[in-house]
Protein backbone atom coordinates (compact mmCIF):
# COMPACT_ATOMS: atom_id res chain seq x y z
CA UNK A 1 0.00 0.00 0.00
CA UNK A 2 1.23 3.65 -0.77
CA UNK A 3 1.81 5.97 2.08
CA UNK A 4 0.08 9.63 1.72
CA UNK A 5 1.34 11.68 -1.02
CA UNK A 6 3.09 9.24 -2.75
CA UNK A 7 1.33 8.12 -5.62
CA UNK A 8 2.44 5.48 -8.27
CA UNK A 9 0.30 4.57 -11.31
CA UNK A 10 -1.36 0.93 -11.83
CA UNK A 11 -1.50 -0.84 -15.46
CA UNK A 12 -5.46 -0.45 -14.80
CA UNK A 13 -5.05 3.55 -13.78
CA UNK A 14 -5.49 3.39 -10.38
CA UNK A 15 -3.28 6.81 -9.67
CA UNK A 16 -3.99 7.43 -5.99
CA UNK A 17 -2.81 10.48 -3.61
CA UNK A 18 -4.94 10.52 -0.35
CA UNK A 19 -4.23 13.45 1.37
CA UNK A 20 -7.52 12.72 3.82
CA UNK A 21 -5.14 10.83 5.63
CA UNK A 22 -2.47 13.83 6.28
CA UNK A 23 -5.78 15.47 8.56
CA UNK A 24 -5.86 14.63 12.35
CA UNK A 25 -6.83 11.18 13.24
CA UNK A 26 -10.17 12.33 14.68
CA UNK A 27 -11.40 12.74 10.96
CA UNK A 28 -11.48 8.71 9.96
CA UNK A 29 -11.18 5.57 10.65
CA UNK A 30 -8.91 3.48 8.88
CA UNK A 31 -10.63 0.57 7.69
CA UNK A 32 -10.99 -2.21 4.83
CA UNK A 33 -14.93 -2.38 3.03
CA UNK A 34 -16.42 -6.06 3.77
CA UNK A 35 -16.06 -8.93 1.38
CA UNK A 36 -19.04 -9.72 -0.17
CA UNK A 37 -19.89 -13.57 -1.68
CA UNK A 38 -20.64 -13.41 -5.50
CA UNK A 39 -19.96 -9.97 -6.99
CA UNK A 40 -21.32 -9.33 -10.37
CA UNK A 41 -21.02 -5.97 -12.32
CA UNK A 42 -24.35 -4.49 -13.06
CA UNK A 43 -23.37 -1.39 -14.75
CA UNK A 44 -19.86 0.13 -15.67
CA UNK A 45 -19.39 3.86 -17.18
CA UNK A 46 -16.69 3.57 -19.67
CA UNK A 47 -16.63 7.42 -20.64
CA UNK A 48 -16.00 8.45 -16.84
CA UNK A 49 -13.40 5.73 -16.61
CA UNK A 50 -11.77 7.24 -19.17
CA UNK A 51 -11.90 11.11 -17.87
CA UNK A 52 -10.50 9.35 -14.86
CA UNK A 53 -7.60 7.40 -16.22
CA UNK A 54 -8.98 4.17 -16.04
CA UNK A 55 -8.77 1.39 -18.72
CA UNK A 56 -12.43 -0.67 -19.02
CA UNK A 57 -10.90 -3.03 -20.76
CA UNK A 58 -9.29 -4.22 -17.15
CA UNK A 59 -12.61 -3.17 -15.01
CA UNK A 60 -14.95 -4.04 -16.88
CA UNK A 61 -14.63 -7.25 -15.98
CA UNK A 62 -15.21 -10.47 -13.09
CA UNK A 63 -11.68 -8.55 -12.01
CA UNK A 64 -12.83 -5.06 -11.94
CA UNK A 65 -16.30 -6.92 -10.05
CA UNK A 66 -13.90 -7.74 -7.07
CA UNK A 67 -12.53 -4.14 -6.90
CA UNK A 68 -15.83 -2.63 -6.87
CA UNK A 69 -17.49 -4.57 -4.73
CA UNK A 70 -14.63 -4.18 -1.98
CA UNK A 71 -12.83 -7.85 -2.20
CA UNK A 72 -9.88 -6.57 -3.63
CA UNK A 73 -8.40 -3.41 -3.38
CA UNK A 74 -6.93 -1.18 -6.15
CA UNK A 75 -3.35 -0.91 -5.71
CA UNK A 76 -2.58 2.38 -4.02
CA UNK A 77 -5.68 2.43 -1.97
CA UNK A 78 -5.97 3.31 1.90
CA UNK A 79 -9.25 2.30 2.75
CA UNK A 80 -11.11 4.50 5.15
CA UNK A 81 -14.77 5.90 6.49
CA UNK A 82 -14.69 9.68 7.34
CA UNK A 83 -16.20 11.21 10.74
CA UNK A 84 -18.59 13.91 10.42
CA UNK A 85 -22.14 15.17 12.15
CA UNK A 86 -24.66 16.38 10.50
CA UNK A 87 -28.52 18.62 11.48
CA UNK A 88 -30.84 16.06 10.11
CA UNK A 89 -34.38 17.66 9.27
CA UNK A 90 -32.93 20.41 11.98
CA UNK A 91 -31.31 18.24 14.20
CA UNK A 92 -28.19 18.12 15.73
CA UNK A 93 -26.64 14.29 15.20
CA UNK A 94 -22.98 12.46 15.21
CA UNK A 95 -23.05 10.85 11.93
CA UNK A 96 -20.10 8.91 9.34
CA UNK A 97 -19.36 7.11 6.84
CA UNK A 98 -21.86 4.11 8.18
CA UNK A 99 -21.95 2.34 4.84
CA UNK A 100 -19.10 3.91 2.65
CA UNK A 101 -15.40 3.62 2.65
CA UNK A 102 -13.04 6.28 0.95
CA UNK A 103 -10.66 4.13 -1.16
CA UNK A 104 -8.50 7.16 -1.95
CA UNK A 105 -8.13 9.91 -4.37
CA UNK A 106 -7.57 9.29 -8.19
CA UNK A 107 -5.34 11.99 -9.62
CA UNK A 108 -6.82 12.37 -12.95
CA UNK A 109 -4.43 12.82 -16.38
CA UNK A 110 -6.05 15.87 -16.47
CA UNK A 111 -5.01 16.96 -13.35
CA UNK A 112 -8.26 16.85 -11.14
CA UNK A 113 -8.51 15.09 -7.87
CA UNK A 114 -11.99 13.00 -7.20
CA UNK A 115 -12.17 10.33 -3.97
CA UNK A 116 -13.88 7.05 -4.93
CA UNK A 117 -15.78 5.83 -2.39
CA UNK A 118 -17.61 2.30 -1.98
CA UNK A 119 -21.27 2.80 -0.96
CA UNK A 120 -22.90 -0.12 0.66
CA UNK A 121 -19.40 -1.70 1.68
CA UNK A 122 -20.34 -2.79 5.03
CA UNK A 123 -20.13 -1.95 8.76
CA UNK A 124 -17.82 0.69 10.03
CA UNK A 125 -17.29 1.96 13.59
CA UNK A 126 -20.17 4.49 12.27
CA UNK A 127 -22.83 2.16 11.18
CA UNK A 128 -24.73 2.73 14.51
CA UNK A 129 -27.58 0.18 13.84
CA UNK A 130 -27.60 0.01 10.36
CA UNK A 131 -26.18 -2.91 7.97
CA UNK A 132 -23.34 -1.10 5.80
CA UNK A 133 -25.43 -2.00 3.02
CA UNK A 134 -27.60 -1.20 0.22
CA UNK A 135 -29.90 -2.37 -2.04
CA UNK A 136 -29.69 -2.63 -5.90
CA UNK A 137 -32.83 -0.33 -6.64
CA UNK A 138 -31.68 2.75 -4.67
CA UNK A 139 -27.98 2.60 -6.26
CA UNK A 140 -29.34 1.66 -9.43
CA UNK A 141 -31.44 5.09 -9.08
CA UNK A 142 -28.40 7.18 -7.74
CA UNK A 143 -26.63 6.23 -10.83
CA UNK A 144 -29.05 6.99 -13.26
CA UNK A 145 -30.19 10.17 -11.32
CA UNK A 146 -26.81 11.60 -10.83
CA UNK A 147 -25.54 11.12 -14.22
CA UNK A 148 -28.83 12.76 -15.50
CA UNK A 149 -28.13 16.25 -13.47
CA UNK A 150 -24.40 15.91 -14.83
CA UNK A 151 -25.86 15.87 -18.38
CA UNK A 152 -27.87 18.36 -17.47
CA UNK A 153 -24.94 20.20 -16.71
CA UNK A 154 -25.41 20.73 -13.02
CA UNK A 155 -22.52 19.80 -10.66
CA UNK A 156 -22.84 16.84 -8.76
CA UNK A 157 -21.05 13.61 -7.56
CA UNK A 158 -21.03 10.75 -10.23
CA UNK A 159 -21.41 7.20 -10.66
CA UNK A 160 -18.74 4.98 -11.90
CA UNK A 161 -20.06 1.13 -11.39
CA UNK A 162 -22.61 -0.50 -9.59
CA UNK A 163 -22.04 -4.35 -8.51
CA UNK A 164 -25.03 -6.89 -7.41
CA UNK A 165 -22.92 -8.47 -3.82
CA UNK A 166 -24.60 -12.15 -4.35
CA UNK A 167 -26.25 -11.66 -0.86
CA UNK A 168 -29.66 -10.12 0.56
CA UNK A 169 -30.02 -7.02 2.72
CA UNK A 170 -32.99 -7.40 4.58
CA UNK A 171 -35.45 -4.16 4.65
CA UNK A 172 -39.13 -4.55 4.85
CA UNK A 173 -38.41 -7.30 2.19
CA UNK A 174 -34.93 -9.16 1.51
CA UNK A 175 -33.70 -6.98 -1.69
CA UNK A 176 -30.75 -7.89 -3.87
CA UNK A 177 -27.32 -6.18 -2.19
CA UNK A 178 -25.17 -3.99 -4.28
CA UNK A 179 -22.34 -1.51 -3.95
CA UNK A 180 -22.14 2.23 -6.11
CA UNK A 181 -18.54 3.25 -6.79
CA UNK A 182 -19.22 7.02 -6.28
CA UNK A 183 -16.41 9.51 -7.77
CA UNK A 184 -16.77 13.29 -6.37
CA UNK A 185 -14.39 16.51 -5.94
CA UNK A 186 -14.48 15.46 -2.23
CA UNK A 187 -16.85 14.16 0.54
CA UNK A 188 -16.08 17.15 2.84
CA UNK A 189 -19.56 18.35 3.83
CA UNK A 190 -20.75 21.24 6.31
CA UNK A 191 -21.36 18.02 8.69
CA UNK A 192 -17.99 17.52 8.52
CA UNK A 193 -17.30 21.42 10.11
CA UNK A 194 -19.79 20.95 12.24
CA UNK A 195 -18.16 18.00 13.20
CA UNK A 196 -14.81 19.07 13.79
CA UNK A 197 -16.18 22.01 16.02
CA UNK A 198 -17.74 19.68 18.18
CA UNK A 199 -15.21 17.10 18.97
CA UNK A 200 -12.21 18.86 17.82
CA UNK A 201 -10.43 21.90 18.55
CA UNK A 202 -10.14 24.98 17.02
CA UNK A 203 -6.82 23.77 15.92
CA UNK A 204 -8.67 21.01 14.42
CA UNK A 205 -11.22 23.28 12.66
CA UNK A 206 -8.57 25.58 11.05
CA UNK A 207 -6.53 22.27 9.44
CA UNK A 208 -9.74 21.25 7.67
CA UNK A 209 -10.53 24.84 6.51
CA UNK A 210 -7.15 24.90 5.29
CA UNK A 211 -7.58 21.63 3.83
CA UNK A 212 -10.81 22.70 1.96
CA UNK A 213 -9.26 25.61 0.99
CA UNK A 214 -6.20 23.70 -0.59
CA UNK A 215 -8.28 21.01 -1.84
CA UNK A 216 -11.12 23.15 -3.89
CA UNK A 217 -10.43 26.64 -3.31
CA UNK A 218 -6.63 27.62 -3.77
CA UNK A 219 -7.52 31.46 -4.09
CA UNK A 220 -8.99 31.77 -0.91
CA UNK A 221 -5.94 31.57 0.38
CA UNK A 222 -4.64 34.64 -1.22
CA UNK A 223 -7.41 36.76 0.45
CA UNK A 224 -6.62 38.72 4.09
CA UNK A 225 -9.03 36.35 5.38
CA UNK A 226 -9.10 33.09 3.94
CA UNK A 227 -11.24 31.11 6.04
CA UNK A 228 -13.85 34.21 5.31
CA UNK A 229 -12.93 33.84 1.34
CA UNK A 230 -13.76 29.98 2.08
CA UNK A 231 -17.40 30.94 3.88
CA UNK A 232 -18.04 32.87 0.90
CA UNK A 233 -16.95 30.95 -1.84
CA UNK A 234 -18.83 27.61 -0.67
CA UNK A 235 -21.97 30.68 -0.58
CA UNK A 236 -21.55 31.37 -4.10
CA UNK A 237 -21.02 27.99 -5.03
CA UNK A 238 -23.87 26.10 -2.88
CA UNK A 239 -26.54 29.58 -4.00
CA UNK A 240 -25.07 28.53 -7.94
CA UNK A 241 -26.49 24.97 -7.47
CA UNK A 242 -29.54 25.50 -5.66
CA UNK A 243 -30.74 27.96 -9.06
CA UNK A 244 -29.61 25.47 -11.19
CA UNK A 245 -32.21 22.83 -9.18
CA UNK A 246 -34.82 24.95 -9.20
CA UNK A 247 -34.24 25.89 -12.93
CA UNK A 248 -34.89 21.82 -14.25
CA UNK A 249 -37.87 21.58 -11.29
CA UNK A 250 -35.15 19.12 -8.95
CA UNK A 251 -36.02 18.62 -5.15
CA UNK A 252 -33.23 16.94 -3.22
CA UNK A 253 -35.57 16.12 -0.64
CA UNK A 254 -33.35 15.63 1.97
CA UNK A 255 -31.34 18.97 2.84
CA UNK A 256 -29.93 17.71 6.30
CA UNK A 257 -26.21 19.34 6.34
CA UNK A 258 -24.20 16.58 5.85
CA UNK A 259 -25.57 16.28 2.36
CA UNK A 260 -24.76 19.68 2.10
CA UNK A 261 -21.51 19.71 0.33
CA UNK A 262 -18.07 22.26 0.80
CA UNK A 263 -17.01 21.62 -3.15
CA UNK A 264 -20.77 22.41 -4.09
CA UNK A 265 -21.74 19.15 -5.95
CA UNK A 266 -25.29 17.33 -5.63
CA UNK A 267 -25.23 14.31 -3.39
CA UNK A 268 -27.29 11.87 -2.04
CA UNK A 269 -29.93 10.38 -4.53
CA UNK A 270 -32.00 9.14 -1.78
CA UNK A 271 -35.53 10.60 -1.66
CA UNK A 272 -35.23 13.26 -4.60
CA UNK A 273 -37.18 13.60 -7.89
CA UNK A 274 -37.98 15.53 -10.45
CA UNK A 275 -41.52 18.21 -10.28
CA UNK A 276 -43.73 17.17 -12.91
CA UNK A 277 -46.73 19.57 -12.88
CA UNK A 278 -45.52 23.13 -11.63
CA UNK A 279 -46.07 23.64 -7.87
CA UNK A 280 -43.85 25.42 -5.54
CA UNK A 281 -44.77 23.53 -2.08
CA UNK A 282 -44.24 20.35 -4.22
CA UNK A 283 -42.54 17.56 -1.69
CA UNK A 284 -41.96 14.17 -2.47
CA UNK A 285 -40.17 12.26 0.35
CA UNK A 286 -41.86 10.12 2.96
CA UNK A 287 -39.91 11.13 5.81
CA UNK A 288 -40.75 15.33 4.69
CA UNK A 289 -44.21 15.79 6.89
CA UNK A 290 -43.33 19.65 7.42
CA UNK A 291 -42.44 20.34 3.56
CA UNK A 292 -39.32 21.77 5.18
CA UNK A 293 -37.25 20.66 1.72
CA UNK A 294 -40.30 21.53 -0.45
CA UNK A 295 -39.30 22.87 -3.92
CA UNK A 296 -39.34 26.69 -2.88
CA UNK A 297 -37.99 25.86 0.16
CA UNK A 298 -34.82 24.76 -1.18
CA UNK A 299 -33.00 28.27 -1.29
CA UNK A 300 -33.70 29.36 2.22
CA UNK A 301 -33.12 25.98 3.61
CA UNK A 302 -29.31 26.04 1.85
CA UNK A 303 -28.69 29.57 3.50
CA UNK A 304 -29.86 27.64 6.79
CA UNK A 305 -27.16 25.13 5.89
CA UNK A 306 -24.51 27.63 5.06
CA UNK A 307 -25.49 29.23 8.89
CA UNK A 308 -24.21 26.53 10.52
CA UNK A 309 -20.77 26.83 8.45
CA UNK A 310 -20.71 29.38 9.34
CA UNK A 311 -21.13 28.71 13.38
CA UNK A 312 -18.63 25.88 12.80
CA UNK A 313 -15.73 28.43 10.98
CA UNK A 314 -16.64 31.23 13.59
CA UNK A 315 -13.59 30.61 15.59
CA UNK A 316 -11.29 31.15 12.67
CA UNK A 317 -13.32 34.42 11.38
CA UNK A 318 -11.77 36.82 13.63
CA UNK A 319 -10.29 37.05 17.08
CA UNK A 320 -13.27 38.79 18.53
CA UNK A 321 -16.56 36.80 18.40
CA UNK A 322 -19.18 39.55 17.91
CA UNK A 323 -16.58 40.72 14.64
CA UNK A 324 -16.76 37.12 13.97
CA UNK A 325 -20.78 36.78 13.97
CA UNK A 326 -20.35 40.51 11.90
CA UNK A 327 -18.58 38.95 9.20
CA UNK A 328 -20.24 35.66 9.06
CA UNK A 329 -23.89 37.04 9.42
CA UNK A 330 -22.56 39.78 6.00
CA UNK A 331 -21.64 36.95 3.83
CA UNK A 332 -24.55 35.16 4.23
CA UNK A 333 -27.41 37.79 3.81
CA UNK A 334 -25.52 37.93 0.38
CA UNK A 335 -26.95 34.48 -0.46
CA UNK A 336 -30.08 35.78 -1.46
CA UNK A 337 -29.06 37.99 -4.09
CA UNK A 338 -26.24 35.59 -5.40
CA UNK A 339 -28.95 32.58 -5.61
CA UNK A 340 -31.32 35.35 -6.97
CA UNK A 341 -29.20 36.13 -9.89
CA UNK A 342 -28.26 32.95 -11.23
CA UNK A 343 -31.91 31.61 -11.07
CA UNK A 344 -32.41 35.13 -13.02
CA UNK A 345 -30.15 34.34 -15.97
CA UNK A 346 -31.06 30.51 -15.84
CA UNK A 347 -35.02 31.94 -16.01
CA UNK A 348 -34.07 34.13 -19.25
CA UNK A 349 -31.82 31.59 -20.89
CA UNK A 350 -35.13 29.73 -20.61
CA UNK A 351 -37.41 32.38 -22.18
CA UNK A 352 -34.27 32.83 -25.01
CA UNK A 353 -33.91 36.32 -23.53
CA UNK A 354 -30.18 37.69 -24.05
CA UNK A 355 -30.33 41.54 -22.97
CA UNK A 356 -31.67 42.31 -19.35
CA UNK A 357 -35.00 44.71 -18.83
CA UNK A 358 -36.39 45.02 -16.46
CA UNK A 359 -39.59 43.51 -17.08
CA UNK A 360 -38.48 40.07 -17.59
CA UNK A 361 -39.14 39.38 -13.77
CA UNK A 362 -42.93 39.63 -14.24
CA UNK A 363 -42.80 38.17 -17.47
CA UNK A 364 -40.99 35.07 -15.96
CA UNK A 365 -43.70 35.59 -12.44
CA UNK A 366 -46.60 35.56 -14.70
CA UNK A 367 -45.88 32.81 -16.37
CA UNK A 368 -44.80 30.74 -13.23
CA UNK A 369 -48.41 31.89 -11.72
CA UNK A 370 -50.28 30.56 -14.67
CA UNK A 371 -48.39 27.27 -14.79
CA UNK A 372 -49.39 26.76 -11.63
CA UNK A 373 -52.43 27.69 -11.78
CA UNK A 374 -53.62 25.24 -14.59
CA UNK A 375 -50.97 22.20 -13.25
CA UNK A 376 -48.60 22.48 -16.21
CA UNK A 377 -45.91 20.59 -16.72
CA UNK A 378 -43.01 22.44 -15.59
CA UNK A 379 -40.46 20.60 -18.20
CA UNK A 380 -42.33 20.62 -21.07
CA UNK A 381 -44.18 24.33 -20.93
CA UNK A 382 -40.47 25.28 -21.53
CA UNK A 383 -39.62 23.04 -23.80
CA UNK A 384 -43.21 23.76 -25.61
CA UNK A 385 -42.57 27.05 -26.02
CA UNK A 386 -40.47 27.26 -28.77
CA UNK A 387 -41.50 24.35 -30.10
CA UNK A 388 -43.55 22.76 -32.32
CA UNK A 389 -46.51 22.41 -29.91
CA UNK A 390 -48.19 19.54 -29.34
CA UNK A 391 -52.01 19.67 -29.35
CA UNK A 392 -52.33 17.78 -26.00
CA UNK A 393 -49.70 20.72 -24.04
CA UNK A 394 -52.36 22.38 -21.56
CA UNK A 395 -50.81 25.32 -21.06
CA UNK A 396 -51.18 25.80 -25.17
CA UNK A 397 -55.12 25.96 -24.45
CA UNK A 398 -55.39 28.50 -21.45
CA UNK A 399 -56.46 31.74 -22.02
CA UNK A 400 -54.33 33.74 -20.15
CA UNK A 401 -51.30 31.62 -21.44
CA UNK A 402 -52.22 32.88 -24.92
CA UNK A 403 -52.07 36.56 -23.66
CA UNK A 404 -48.49 35.85 -22.25
CA UNK A 405 -47.34 34.48 -25.07
CA UNK A 406 -47.94 37.53 -27.27
CA UNK A 407 -46.19 39.56 -24.60
CA UNK A 408 -43.53 37.09 -24.46
CA UNK A 409 -43.02 37.07 -28.55
CA UNK A 410 -43.29 41.04 -28.73
CA UNK A 411 -40.29 40.79 -26.16
CA UNK A 412 -37.89 38.07 -28.02
CA UNK A 413 -38.72 39.81 -31.47
CA UNK A 414 -37.13 43.08 -29.87
CA UNK A 415 -33.85 41.50 -29.63
CA UNK A 416 -34.22 41.46 -33.34
CA UNK A 417 -32.34 37.78 -34.37
CA UNK A 418 -34.14 35.12 -36.06
CA UNK A 419 -36.19 32.81 -33.97
CA UNK A 420 -34.69 30.10 -34.93
CA UNK A 421 -31.32 31.53 -33.31
CA UNK A 422 -33.50 31.97 -30.14
CA UNK A 423 -34.57 28.42 -30.50
CA UNK A 424 -31.51 27.05 -30.31
CA UNK A 425 -30.70 29.20 -26.91
CA UNK A 426 -34.14 28.27 -25.30
CA UNK A 427 -33.49 24.38 -26.28
CA UNK A 428 -30.02 24.70 -24.44
CA UNK A 429 -31.68 25.56 -21.33
CA UNK A 430 -34.66 23.51 -21.38
CA UNK A 431 -34.14 20.02 -21.21
CA UNK A 432 -36.11 17.78 -23.32
CA UNK A 433 -35.59 14.63 -21.45
CA UNK A 434 -35.73 14.38 -17.35
CA UNK A 435 -35.72 11.47 -15.05
CA UNK A 436 -39.72 11.46 -14.56
CA UNK A 437 -40.24 9.49 -11.51
CA UNK A 438 -42.78 7.20 -13.05
CA UNK A 439 -40.06 6.25 -15.45
CA UNK A 440 -37.63 5.87 -13.00
CA UNK A 441 -39.83 3.16 -10.92
CA UNK A 442 -40.58 1.23 -13.69
CA UNK A 443 -36.82 0.95 -14.58
CA UNK A 444 -36.24 0.02 -11.53
CA UNK A 445 -38.96 -2.31 -11.09
CA UNK A 446 -37.48 -4.23 -13.99
CA UNK A 447 -34.36 -4.46 -12.97
CA UNK A 448 -34.77 -5.49 -9.34
CA UNK A 449 -37.85 -7.68 -9.47
CA UNK A 450 -36.93 -9.06 -12.84
CA UNK A 451 -33.49 -8.80 -13.40
CA UNK A 452 -34.35 -7.01 -16.56
CA UNK A 453 -31.98 -3.59 -17.32
CA UNK A 454 -33.03 -3.48 -20.25
CA UNK A 455 -35.89 -0.39 -19.29
CA UNK A 456 -32.96 1.12 -17.41
CA UNK A 457 -30.57 1.23 -20.22
CA UNK A 458 -33.12 2.70 -22.40
CA UNK A 459 -33.35 5.48 -19.87
CA UNK A 460 -30.01 6.25 -19.42
CA UNK A 461 -29.37 6.69 -22.81
CA UNK A 462 -31.90 9.16 -22.90
CA UNK A 463 -31.00 11.15 -19.72
CA UNK A 464 -27.49 11.68 -21.34
CA UNK A 465 -28.87 13.76 -24.04
CA UNK A 466 -31.55 15.77 -21.99
CA UNK A 467 -31.21 18.95 -24.01
CA UNK A 468 -31.36 16.90 -27.54
CA UNK A 469 -35.19 16.40 -30.08
CA UNK A 470 -36.30 12.97 -28.98
CA UNK A 471 -36.87 10.56 -31.79
CA UNK A 472 -40.79 9.70 -31.99
CA UNK A 473 -39.80 6.33 -30.75
CA UNK A 474 -38.62 8.35 -27.81
CA UNK A 475 -40.93 11.09 -27.09
CA UNK A 476 -42.93 8.76 -24.75
CA UNK A 477 -39.89 9.68 -22.12
CA UNK A 478 -41.22 13.44 -22.48
CA UNK A 479 -44.71 12.52 -21.34
CA UNK A 480 -46.06 13.42 -17.88
CA UNK A 481 -47.46 10.44 -16.08
CA UNK A 482 -50.70 9.23 -16.56
CA UNK A 483 -53.24 9.55 -13.17
CA UNK A 484 -52.07 5.92 -12.95
CA UNK A 485 -48.68 6.74 -12.65
CA UNK A 486 -47.88 9.15 -10.42
CA UNK A 487 -45.46 8.76 -8.11
CA UNK A 488 -46.55 11.09 -4.60
CA UNK A 489 -44.19 9.64 -2.75
CA UNK A 490 -40.42 8.65 -2.62
CA UNK A 491 -38.17 6.61 -0.03
CA UNK A 492 -35.12 6.91 1.23
CA UNK A 493 -34.54 3.08 0.68
CA UNK A 494 -31.45 2.86 3.26
P1 LIG B 1 -27.84 8.73 3.93
O1 LIG B 1 -29.31 8.61 4.12
O2 LIG B 1 -27.28 7.75 2.94
O3 LIG B 1 -27.39 10.13 3.72
O4 LIG B 1 -27.21 8.30 5.34
C1 LIG B 1 -27.28 9.06 6.51
C2 LIG B 1 -26.43 8.42 7.56
O5 LIG B 1 -26.92 7.11 7.88
C3 LIG B 1 -24.97 8.24 7.16
O6 LIG B 1 -24.19 8.36 8.30
C4 LIG B 1 -24.96 6.82 6.64
O7 LIG B 1 -23.68 6.26 6.67
C5 LIG B 1 -25.92 6.13 7.60
N1 LIG B 1 -26.56 4.95 6.99
C6 LIG B 1 -27.53 4.95 6.05
N2 LIG B 1 -27.88 3.69 5.74
C7 LIG B 1 -27.10 2.87 6.47
C8 LIG B 1 -26.97 1.45 6.61
N3 LIG B 1 -27.72 0.61 5.90
N4 LIG B 1 -26.05 0.99 7.47
C9 LIG B 1 -25.29 1.82 8.19
N5 LIG B 1 -25.37 3.16 8.14
C10 LIG B 1 -26.26 3.69 7.28
MG1 LIG C 1 -26.29 11.38 2.87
Amino acid sequence: MSTAGAASQSQTGWNFDNSYLKLPDIFYQRLPPVAVRAPQLVLFNHILAEQLGLKSLDLNTPQGAEVFAGNVLPPGSTPLAQAYAGHQFGGFTMLGDGRAILLGEQVTPSGERVDIQLKGSGQTPFSRRGDGRAALGPMLREYLISEAMSALGIPTNRSLAVVMTGEPVRRETPLPGAILTRVAASHLRVGTFEYANWRGTTADVRTLADYAIQRHYPEAAEQDNPYLALLEAVIDRQAELVAQWLLVGFIHGVMNTDNCFIAGETIDYGPCAFMDAYDPATVFSSIDHQGRYAYANQPPITQWNLTRLAEALLPLLAEEQTTAIDLAQQSLESFTDKFRRVWLRGMRGKLGLQDEQEKDVALIDDLLAIMQRSGADYTNSFRNLANEQSKDDELQRDAAFQEWDKRWRKRVEQQGQPFNTVKKIMDRHNPAAIPRNHRVEEALAAAEKDGNLQPFENLLRILTRPYADLTDADNQYREPPPPTQRVFQTFCGT
